[in-house]
């Protein structure tokens, strides 16, 4: 097989003065001048339903960026028929074929799209344009391009042995059914990712973003369908998610979830599909990735600087709105003077606002739903005294601007050390030099969660010692770097416990939770 070994798309750092700057500047101030009218996709159609809910950027209420068309139980029936009704051709294709589309939607986000899509991620998510990029144009071309290679390998692997006059085979059968794919606002990767690794393996599918992600999804379904994506093998839907819900999972073809998002409406979708079992054809696979509450823990040997950088890169970037964003910290009391010191310098220099400003490397958070969250728990540290070393305004005038806030606590267990945020809140706690591994303890047993966490240390000992103990608190470990931004194709990411089945985006392992193999004897 002749499909091209796959390298890491490079990133663009927009740096002032470049052409790649420029370029993306243009591409924003195009998007601002539009009103984009966004319908939905099913079975090829733009379905516009009348029914209109406006999108204006989280960082400006004033700005409408346009609207997308919200549709009912309805529509998510007509894409179930739609996917079933495309599935034949598209599982009977040459496999090479659809790898082919795929990596054309690579190359298309990797050139023409690629401003655009960076342009809609900023301007839909507040994110900014470095943080756009890597989450945006790169990871998605990266999840296409590895996974396409991966699904290569998958197709050449006949593990059976075959005799004289015997020839055993397998053979990787999309499963039967459609598969639903439930994809969040914070990366338009995870977009680029949840409905093309099922879709790339035979399936079809049924797509339903976040409405705070429709802007950018639109643009990405542009993309499939300049690929060569057939009409019904991805199909978007813009439902009330409780709506979809009784649709899909009450259907006898649903045969698989892709999810990202919250702990509690995943385990709320899998408690469904248990009642429903009886009524599928197949047992349904559950894929998803859930919440975090991701740490990070210093030995006394870490340098204060490095640590202090990481602290303030994982738990801050993008408004601390990844799941896998830092967001408890263990340091030992005798780098704890330099570390403060540290996080307040590198805070005091961070400029909040715009995304169109590049200079800003604080945006806006979400939704008013988030920013009224994260409020709340800034509002109770403050009124309980904890002591806040930086940040702790807000502001929701404008648009939904919460500072990066650092609360300091003595209580271990206190709730912004337990519960998830999402937003740029990181919680420290301050321990004594010598206690390290009881400090570990208290790492893994703080959460019920367990996606990212780092290990800061100098001493190669103690760093060994943390990975051992902590190797059931998180499926992205890192030693001596910050919790977030797991690259495609190095780091596969996912975590267990509540933090989801693991099934690592953007790996071999989860190409294979899209396919049901057949054996095939065939005696001469
Ligand atoms: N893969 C991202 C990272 O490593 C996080 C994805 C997520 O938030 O779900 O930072």
């Amino acid at each position: 097989f002749n499909v091209p070994e796959p390298k890491n798309e490079p990133v663009f750092d927009y740096a002032p003065g470049s052409p790649e700057k420029a370029k993306l500047k243009e591409a924003l101030k195009e998007a601002r001048s539009q009103q984009v009218d966004i319908p939905m996709y099913i079975g090829g159609e733009q379905v516009k339903t009348g029914k209109k809910i406006p999108l204006s950027p989280p960082h400006d209420h004033q700005h409408l960026l346009g609207h997308f068309h919200e549709g009912d139980k309805g529509h998510v029936e007509q894409a179930i028929n739609a996917a079933l009704g495309a599935k034949e051709a598209w599982e009977t294709m040459e496999w090479e074929q659809r790898a082919a589309i795929f990596l054309k939607a690579a190359d298309l986000i990797a050139g023409p799209y690629r401003y655009k899509i960076n342009a809609a991620t900023m301007l839909g998510q507040s994110k900014n344009a470095y943080q756009a990029e890597i989450d945006s144009a790169c990871e998605i071309v990266d999840f296409l391009r590895f996974n396409v290679k991966y699904m290569t390998d998958i197709y050449s692997q006949q593990p059976p042995i075959s005799g004289k006059g015997v020839w055993n085979r397998l053979e990787q059968r999309p499963l039967e059914g459609f598969i639903f794919a439930l994809t969040p606002f914070n990366f338009t990767a995870i977009a680029g990712n949840l409905p093309t690794a099922p879709a790339m393996m035979g399936n079809t599918v049924v797509w339903k973003p976040a409405y705070t992600q429709i802007y950018a999804a639109n643009v990405l379904m542009e993309v499939f369908r300049d690929a060569g994506v057939p009409d019904g093998v991805i199909n978007l839907v813009y439902v009330d998610g409780p709506a979809a819900g009784e649709v899909i999972f009450d259907h006898p073809d649903f045969a698989g979830i892709h999810f990202t998002g919250s702990t509690a409406v995943f385990q709320t979708i899998w408690k469904t599909i248990g009642n429903n079992i009886t009524k599928y054809k197949s047992y349904p696979r559950i894929v998803g990735e859930t919440g975090g509450k991701d740490f990070v823990v210093a030995h006394k040997s870490a340098r204060a600087k490095e640590l202090a950088t990481g602290l303030v890169r994982g738990a801050f970037e993008f408004q601390g709105q990844k799941c896998s964003a830092a967001s408890r910290a263990y340091v030992p009391s005798n780098l704890w003077e330099d570390v403060k010191k540290y996080i307040q310098e590198d805070l005091s220099t961070m400029k909040m606002g715009g995304v169109e400003d590049f200079t800003n490397f604080v945006n806006a958070v979400i939704d008013e739903k988030s920013f009224d969250k994260i409020a709340s728990f800034i509002d109770k540290a403050k009124e309980e005294g904890l002591e806040i070393i930086s940040g702790g305004n807000y502001d929701k005038s404008k648009g939904y601007f919460v500072e990066p806030t650092v609360i300091v606590t003595k209580d271990p267990m206190y709730k912004t050390m337990c519960e998830e945020i999402f937003g740029p809140v990181l919680t420290i706690y301050v321990y004594q030099a010598d206690h390290f591994e009881e400090t570990l303890e208290l790492v893994d047993q703080t959460s019920p969660y367990a996606l990212t966490g780092a290990i800061f240390s100098q001493d190669r000992y103690a760093a060994e010692f943390a990975t051992k103990k902590l190797r059931n608190a998180a499926g992205n470990f890192y030693i001596n770097d910050k919790p977030t931004g797991a690259v495609v194709g190095q780091q596969p990411f996912g975590g267990a416990r509540k933090s989801g089945t693991n099934d690592k985006a953007g790996a071999m392992i989860n190409l294979l939770r899209w396919v049901s193999p057949r054996t095939i004897k065939e005696t001469f």
